[in-house]
């Protein structure tokens, strides 16, 4: 995945936030990231901690928001996760929308 280009924008987000609002400094930033991304948060704080050195944000922590991935049956309209099979539990149709688990946004940021 792009998880240091991902972690640029939001730092960038982070930052216009903090200047649209006066602050001195960011301290929280709430993600939503949702399964189906691939994104591993992991890595995303590795790359904060590096790049957010020497900006408002260089105090600032993450955390992070996971979505489950979460799809509803085209068939019978069954909602579900889907684990390892690729078809709806109930009916074993294979035609399904997705409902959750796509998002990818800075939720909030609190600044001081
Ligand atoms: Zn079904």
């Amino acid at each position: 995945m792009h998880e240091l280009t991902i972690t640029q924008n939001i730092l960038n987000v982070a930052l216009e936030h903090a200047r649209g609002a006066g602050a001195k400094k960011v301290g929280r930033i709430n993600l939503v990231i949702g399964e189906m991304t691939g994104i591993v948060s992991e890595s995303v704080q590795f790359y904060f901690n590096f790049i957010k050195e020497g900006t408002l944000a260089e105090e600032a922590s993450l955390f992070f928001n996971i979505v489950p991935a979460r799809f509803r049956c085209r068939a019978c309209g069954t909602p579900f996760e889907l684990k390892t099979d690729t078809s709806c539990p109930h009916c074993k149709a294979s035609d399904m929308e997705v409902l959750s688990g796509r998002e990818l946004f800075v939720e909030s940021i609190e600044v001081d």
